[in-house]
């Protein structure tokens, strides 16, 4: 079994990303769908490492052809790759990354760094190796419009017209959870429990964009109150968000972002800023951020941790670990 699951499809018309339906699911729903799923995640990696066919992901680990068969079919229909026919007899596609897909690369590039600096025992993620200063580095966060750096506490997120609470959670039935035999590799393991189901997302955001009380999550969150207290629990555990108890009353505990968890904020913006540009709604954006330290309308980029240039996808050097690679020895850039 190859990639024969779509064969209605060799005339797909490729396109980067879509408009999305008034009134549904907004660019943040998108974006947290695709890219809260591991196994999504695990695919596009093995796709700036090189991989374009069906057998170049089968070979790079333990993925089932279900799985990988699905997760192919999403992400070429959300317009993150293009499928190319290179052999009609039996069919065969190449998966290209569109612009849009290209630009998820510096997404990857803070997740794993993320998971770089704050799980333990990463050592199956890649190296990443800056062309410019020839360095392993760590990506920072800048503003555009002002290019100093920026983070949690100097970007302000207000909502757009998309913008409502229950909009900004992918629905349940549209996600592709894992489940039966095929597990996704589990190295983003922490970036999953923030992003790889519906709640948490959802959590993590309210927990940027102020929420500090109980009462507060379950407002956004609408959603039960043991879900509400399960992820605050599990938030906790995980070091994401620490509780400042209240000697007062019980409910005036609040939440706050730990080191690590506002060092994710990188992942998160740059996560919605994507969806914004490729997802669009009718209505409008779902949430414009500004930079507080420059006043300007806040957009993301990358600069290198050791010699401050401003990154650039061709001067990334992935350098996939001998134990995980389907190509050792070969670093590719993004
Ligand atoms: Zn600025
Ligand atoms: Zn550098």
């Amino acid at each position: 079994m190859s990639d024969e699951h779509a064969p209605d499809a060799e005339s797909a018309t490729p396109t980067a990303g879509r408009m999305l339906a008034p009134g549904g699911d907004n660019s943040i729903a998108v974006a947290v769908g695709l890219l809260g799923d591991e196994w999504n995640l695990w695919i596009l990696r093995h796709s700036f490492e090189g991989a374009k066919r069906y057998s170049d992901w089968m070979r790079a680990g333990a993925i089932s052809h279900a799985v990988l068969s699905s997760r192919l079919a999403a992400l070429t229909d959300a317009g993150v790759f293009d499928r190319l026919c290179y052999q009609e007899k039996p069919p065969r596609y190449e998966y290209r990354r569109t612009t849009c897909g290209q630009e998820l690369w510096s997404i990857l590039l803070s997740v794993w760094s993320w998971e770089l600096q704050w799980a333990p025992d990463r050592g199956v993620l890649p190296l990443m190796r800056h062309a410019t200063c020839d360095r392993h580095f760590a990506p920072r966060l800048e503003c555009v419009a002002c290019g100093h750096p920026a983070g949690a506490r100097d970007v302000v997120a207000e909502m757009g017209p998309s913008g409502d609470w229950s909009r900004c959670v992918p629905a349940a039935s549209s996600r592709r959870r894992s489940s039966g035999a095929a597990r996704p590799p589990r190295v983003l393991p922490q970036t999953m429990e923030l992003l790889g189901n519906r709640w948490s997302a959802s959590m993590l955001g309210a927990a940027f964009f102020g929420a500090r009380r109980y009462s507060d999550f379950a407002e956004r969150m609408q959603a039960s109150p043991t879900i509400v207290a399960d992820r605050l629990r599990t938030f906790t555990e995980l070091g994401v968000l620490r509780e400042s108890p209240s000697t007062e009353r019980v409910d005036r505990v609040t939440y706050h972002l730990t080191e690590k968890g506002r060092a994710f904020f990188p992942v998160v913006v740059s996560m919605i800023a994507w969806g914004k540009r490729w997802f669009p709604s009718p209505e409008g954006s779902a949430i414009t951020f500004a930079h507080t330290t420059c006043g300007d309308e806040f957009s993301p980029r990358f600069a290198c941790s050791e010699c401050g240039q401003v990154l650039e996808p061709r001067t990334v050097l992935v350098e996939a670990r001998a134990a995980d690679v389907h190509r050792p020895g070969l670093p590719s850039t993004f």
